[in-house]
């Protein structure tokens, strides 16, 4: 906005961002502000005018001079020379011509090439506006001349105050929780709260209920997975699988549950760990309560090896013929087992069994994994082989450091461990720094280095386009969509779906890969024969 106001327009942009986080419907906004004649500045905002005639063709979806372009259909070397070429031609009116190329990503290396050579000489009164849900496959050349926004997700609690103001505007009636879930189950995505809002309204008419809600889009209300994560907490594994019965019985899909039950656990942890109440903004009100109220029912460790429990088990889930007999094992191991030791009250060093007869292991054995062993015998060499050891006791601040970026490594010359966390990924700065998290790294770093290991943490702000050192999550998310895209590409090429598809016209899937490397077609080729 200030880059217009003071004419200082850049000539591409990028924005990054989720599916659904609003990208394009930020660059038109922009397109639309760049050409308004009339466009006025309220102090916060610059605003278009919405009436001229360059207002009202962006609108319509009909300008000349604001072209989309899909870059996941028009993806070929050509379609960049005919942009190339109608960008050499002055805009049919006002001063400048903008592209807005969506999934940009999906452009072909030739087809890139083309567009650098147009980047690197841009006529001057064209603008590019790219946007993508995958920065890290644009070719850096092409980065290195774009300005990059990264957007993003809009919290649970946002949405919902977005969602209470539509319905105010409707005249329509909302029961709080019914929109705290619709907001949840949109992960983020504004444009996916609405839709699914719509959803609602044509199933529920003029009162929103949770159970409406829950109903038309076929969600878990809240209060029956609180109930699980309560039965689980408290023991009763016995009241944990009747729940599971009755959901089941309802025909509730249990994977979804389970995901559920994890993110609710996440939520546990944070509010465990004391989570500032930014972090609550995630759950509703009435959720960060029922949180905090399950919270002191077990120890941090022990929540975590649930955790670690549930998320391996959500896929041993979805692959079984027998969901719910998974689901139900899976509800008994995590109410029965716990810690052998409570490491946060019994300080340093190693600390027998905490009183009675020790209850199976969750993940390890803790026999092994949990009490420290008295030496180590050689400390981790690398940054993946550290996270691999905390992994062993500490698998929630093991996932944390995956996602962080190691830029300084302890050695002989080097006294202390140095990671940094990209800035989409912060909050899990937040969580190692707690005392519990802290002490209990520090503790591994001692024990597997035998000398103090000083820790520090930084947060990394986004350069505009230099490439970023991977964290592991990040690296191991790149390769599974690189296998993806094979396997994606492979079935393709496949005589007898090509085939099929020329008979039937139908379309792939979404391919997923379920089982180490090995590809399968994600559901059934739904909607069309
Ligand atoms: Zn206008």
């Amino acid at each position: 906005m200030n880059a217009i106001r003071s004419d200082r327009i850049h000539q591409a942009y990028l924005f990054t961002g989720s599916r659904g986080i609003g990208k394009t419907s930020i660059a038109r906004i922009i397109a639309k502000v760049m050409r308004c004649p009339g466009n006025s500045w309220d102090g916060q905002w610059l605003n278009s005018c919405d009436q001229c005639a360059s207002c009202l063709e962006v609108t319509r979806g009909n300008s000349v001079d604001v072209i989309e372009i899909d870059g996941a259909s028009n993806n070929g070397v050509d379609h960049v020379r005919e942009i190339r070429e109608s960008a050499r031609f002055m805009p049919s009116s006002g001063t400048r011509k903008i592209y807005i190329i969506d999934e940009v990503h999906m452009l072909s290396t030739a087809a890139f090439n083309a567009l650098l050579k147009t980047l690197e000489e841009p006529p001057p009164h064209v603008v590019f506006i790219f946007a993508t849900t995958e920065p890290h496959k644009i070719p850096a050349t092409i980065l290195s001349r774009v300005q990059r926004f990264d957007l993003k997700r809009v919290s649970a609690a946002q949405i919902q105050a977005r969602l209470s103001q539509v319905l105010q505007a409707e005249g329509i009636q909302a029961e709080a929780p019914a929109l705290a879930l619709i907001a949840r189950a949109a992960e983020g995505g504004l444009r996916d709260a609405l839709s699914l809002l719509d959803q609602v309204i044509a199933f529920s008419g003029e009162k929103i209920s949770i159970e409406g809600v829950r109903e038309s889009i076929g969600l878990i209300e809240s209060q029956l997975i609180l109930s699980v994560l309560k039965a689980i907490l408290e023991r009763k594994a016995l009241e944990g699988l009747a729940v599971i019965q009755s959901a089941y019985e309802q025909g509730h899909d249990l994977k979804l549950l389970t995901r559920h039950l994890i993110e609710y656990l996440h939520g546990l942890i944070l509010a465990k760990i004391g989570a500032s109440a930014g972090r609550a903004g995630e759950y509703s009100e009435h959720e960060w309560q029922e949180l905090q109220r399950l919270a002191p029912l077990r120890e941090v460790e022990e929540l975590e090896m649930i955790f670690q429990a549930l998320h391996q088990g959500v896929e041993w889930i979805a692959r079984s013929p027998q969901p719910k007999t998974v689901l139900d094992v899976l509800v008994i191991k995590c109410a029965t087992a716990e810690t052998l030791v409570t490491v946060g009250a019994a300080g340093s060093g190693s600390s027998g069994p905490a009183g009675g007869t020790p209850r199976p292991a969750l993940v390890a054995p803790p026999k092994t994994q949990a009490i420290p062993a008295p030496a180590l015998k050689s400390a981790p060499k690398d940054w993946e082989g550290l996270v691999l050891l905390v992994r062993q006791s500490r698998p929630f601040i093991a996932t944390a450091l995956e996602n962080a970026i190691c830029s300084g490594f302890p050695s002989e010359t080097k006294p202390e461990l140095l990671i940094r966390f990209p800035k989409s990924v912060g909050f899990y700065k937040e969580q190692l720094s707690h005392r519990t998290h802290a002490d209990s790294l520090s503790q591994i770093l001692r024990e597997a280095f035998g000398r103090m290991i000083p820790v520090e943490i930084d947060i990394t702000e986004p350069t505009g386009g230099e490439p970023q050192a991977e964290s592991i999550a990040a690296r191991r998310e790149r390769e599974h969509h690189e296998r993806e895209t094979s396997a994606r590409q492979a079935a393709e090429n496949h005589p007898v779906i090509r085939e099929a598809q020329a008979l039937f016209g139908g379309e792939l899937s979404p391919i997923e890969i379920l089982v180490n490397g090995s590809p399968k077609a994600g559901g059934s080729h739904a909607g069309k024969p």
